[in-house]
């Protein structure tokens, strides 16, 4: 069984993890997202820079996620040392992303 391992997660923005509301519960947990009323996601920007800590090197540089999807998972190399990352990005209804590093090899 893997061990997850919740330091990795990156770009957290804690002081808004305290009020939390359903939709941002739902995104937590990976349920259908949830627009709020009045907020438009065609106004939200298409993409963010969110900074990663490389898990070979632990230099930290920002990345660019792409906001139009919920769940998505890629692999890059890391700008510092050249050594791959696995970045797994989710990304709430209200365009924040949370990013979480590992190792690709
Ligand atoms: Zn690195």
């Amino acid at each position: 069984m893997r061990k997850t391992d919740h330091s990795h997660w990156m770009a957290e923005r804690l002081s808004e993890a305290q009020d939390l509301d359903p939709a941002r519960i739902d995104a937590l947990y990976g349920l259908e997202p949830v627009y709020e009323p009045g907020l438009d996601p065609r106004q939200q920007p298409l993409e963010d820079f969110v900074d990663i800590e490389c898990p070979h090197c632990g230099e930290s540089y920002p990345t660019r996620v792409e906001l139009l999807y919920a769940e998505q998972q890629w692999i890059e190399d890391c700008q510092i040392c050249c050594r791959p990352i696995l970045i797994s990005a989710s990304v709430d209804p209200q365009g924040m992303a949370r990013l979480r590093v590992e190792r690709a090899s």
